[in-house]
């Protein structure tokens, strides 16, 4: 933690940015992003859903220096801040079902902390919202003057709503203080450093195949989802924040498929002979997704480039690189409690 000395002396960097949710999925992404770009990052994590493993390799860099911190309380970072990414939540079903009062306070009370923090240092922040926001969408695909369909007191409210939340303050912040903010609507994204253990379907699936398990479908599996290589979610998130939009952008892939020609694709492609089963849907599980991608087309000049076939070999690599103790640690857990009668 004693690196402006290095900053302030080193001409050669971009500029300063926090990253909270520094050593989750997209968080740890980020900062090799930003680092590659010749930023200083600071990452910070209270590790509830967070995993040193996934920034461990930045540890002896002098451009990366980590907080452990929980954003709910008091955020103080020393010295001048550029950016601030606030990537901090959990951001799975079941992590959220888990940890469902941290979830609230993430979006609510960590987001105001960073707000603020961002005023101070006059930086500009970058939060990440969802296509959560949408809920269980009636209009098909979700554009970003959708306004959303969504149970506020289901098991999703706490997430959904803890992230509407957080967009409407981060605007109240852009009006009323004319801070310098952008929002990120994330749709479904994956790739290398998911938490095999974290029951988004990606990883459940891929986890299933390697314990050689039955793959499980929720529902008649008709539901769709589009899926978006983390590459290509950092892209689109690093366009933004250089930027001067602040209106909501939605950042994904539209490649739409249902999870049950999904689970399928899994079978193929993991070569293994599992067998699909069928389990009640969980409580609230929108049936239909896909990012209207027109504006982040039009502003951001982005559009995702990898393809699920790609991507998904990728993912797939990594996961069974992983140990065999990880593996059977992460052992499927269903959402029986939660389903919709
Ligand atoms: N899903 C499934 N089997 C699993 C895990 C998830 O069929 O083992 C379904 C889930 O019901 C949802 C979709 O896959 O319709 C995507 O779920 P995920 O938890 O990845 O994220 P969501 O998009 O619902 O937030």
């Amino acid at each position: 933690m004693n690196n402006n000395r290095i900053v302030e002396n080193d001409s050669r960097l971009r500029g300063n940015v926090l990253i909270t949710g520094a050593a989750g999925f997209l968080g740890s992404h980020l900062c090799d992003r930003f680092i590659n770009e010749d930023y200083q990052v600071f990452g910070m994590d209270n590790l509830i859903t967070g995993d040193l493993k996934n920034i461990e390799h930045l540890f002896n860099l002098p451009q990366f220096e980590f907080y452990h911190h929980d954003v709910t309380k008091f955020v103080h970072v020393p010295g001048k801040l550029d950016y601030i990414l606030h990537f901090a939540s959990p951001a799975s079903p079941i992590d959220y079902l888990k940890i469902p009062i941290q979830t609230l306070k993430v979006g609510s009370l960590g987001t105001h902390n960073l707000l603020g923090l961002a005023k101070e240092k006059n930086a500009r922040i970058l939060i990440a919202s969802t296509s959560e926001v949408y809920g269980d969408p009636e209009v098909h695909p979700q554009s970003e003057d959708y306004y959303g369909n969504v149970n506020t007191i289901g098991p999703r409210g706490v997430y959904d709503e803890a992230k509407r939340f957080q967009e409407s303050i981060t605007m109240a912040y852009n009006r009323f203080h004319g801070l310098e903010t952008r929002i990120a609507r994330i749709f479904n994204t994956y790739g290398p450093r998911m938490r095999l253990n974290d029951g988004r379907v990606i990883p459940a699936f891929i986890g299933q195949a390697l314990r050689g398990e039955d793959l499980t479908v929720f529902g008649d599996g008709k539901q769709t989802r589009s899926f978006c290589y983390v590459d290509d979610q950092v892209e689109g998130l690093y366009r933004l924040l250089l930027s001067d939009y602040s209106d909501p952008v939605n950042i994904g892939n539209p490649d739409e498929i249902t999870i049950l020609e999904f689970a399928e694709e899994i079978i193929n492609l993991t070569r293994t002979n599992q067998k699909i089963i069928y389990k009640p849907l969980p409580q609230d599980d929108p049936m239909q997704r896909q990012p209207d991608i027109s504006r982040a087309k039009k502003l951001l000049d982005w559009e995702p480039k990898v393809s699920r076939t790609e991507g998904m070999k990728i993912t797939y690599n990594y996961f069974k690189s992983l140990s065999k103790v990880e593996l059977e640690k992460s052992e499927h857990k269903d959402f029986t409690k939660h389903i919709r009668k």
